[in-house]
């Protein structure tokens, strides 16, 4: 179970201000953390140093102890799965939208991770691994359910490390806790990242930190956060 760490981290994006100022943090191997905090906080910032899209200024990123400028890009990627906020499907097949980033995989695995991400259910012809309803615009699939072929993407994926990046933000109230519970249970015992803005979703992380301006403000459980808010 993959520990990831922030070690003092310094970020800007080139010539701009400071967008992460001397971030430190760690998600320990097979916990939930979750990071919230307003629009503008940094909170995307940081699942893109964490795949190494950009350098940082200062500070390290390390996975299980290693840091991630000593590794690959390709070693790095391969060990973080993404359910991002939006997901972009293809008008094909959902087993073939589920093996996108994975091509090799074999229907036997691809089925089994329609049906971890709970999708199997709200396509009667998956069994047989027939395409549904294809329409000349893609997919025709709830929000919810187009979010559900982005976990079962990332369960493919088979990575140590999950990242949720506002991965229900686009859904209203119903499917976002229909998604939130399927989340909890592909998450049990994996390293996972929850990036939200809503405190409501994340009630079961392991610890909850608070970005603002790049800086970490407050962290605890969601009952010791809501306390200290006065809620
Ligand atoms: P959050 O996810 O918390 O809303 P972001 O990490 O997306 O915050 O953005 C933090 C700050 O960095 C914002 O002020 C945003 O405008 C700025 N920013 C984000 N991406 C870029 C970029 N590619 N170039 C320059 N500034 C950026
Ligand atoms: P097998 O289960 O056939 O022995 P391996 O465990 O050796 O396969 O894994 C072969 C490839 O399939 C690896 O890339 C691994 O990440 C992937 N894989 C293994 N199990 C699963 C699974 N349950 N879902 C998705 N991919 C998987």
């Amino acid at each position: 179970q993959a520990e990831v760490r922030f070690e003092n981290v310094c970020f800007s994006y080139k010539s701009g201000r400071e967008i992460l100022n001397n971030l430190s943090f760690v998600v320990p191997g097979g916990k939930k953390v979750a990071i919230v905090g307003p629009s503008g906080a940094g909170k995307s910032t940081i699942t893109k140093l964490l795949y190494c899209f950009y350098n940082l200024n200062q500070g390290r990123i390390l996975i299980d102890g290693q840091a991630t400028e000593s590794l690959t890009f390709d070693s790095v990627r391969q060990q973080i799965g993404i359910v991002p906020q939006d997901t972009v499907l293809f008008n094909t097949s959902i087993l073939e939208n589920v093996r996108y980033g994975n091509l090799n995989a074999s229907d036997e695995h691809v089925l089994q991770a329609i049906k971890d991400a709970q999708l199997a259910q709200f396509i009667a012809s998956l069994p047989e691994g027939v395409n549904t309803e294809v329409g000349e615009r893609g997919l025709k699939l709830s929000g919810g359910e187009k979010q559900r072929v982005a976990i079962a993407r990332t369960l493919l994926k088979n990575s140590a490390i999950f990242i949720f990046d506002e991965a229900t933000s686009s859904l209203d109230s119903h499917n976002e806790a229909a998604i939130m519970a399927t989340l909890q249970s592909v998450s049990k015992g994996r390293t996972t990242l929850v990036i939200a803005h809503r405190l409501s979703t994340i009630i079961d992380a392991d610890a909850i930190l608070f970005l603002d301006q790049g800086q970490l403000k407050e962290q605890g459980t969601h009952t010791q956060l809501l306390a200290q808010n006065g809620a």
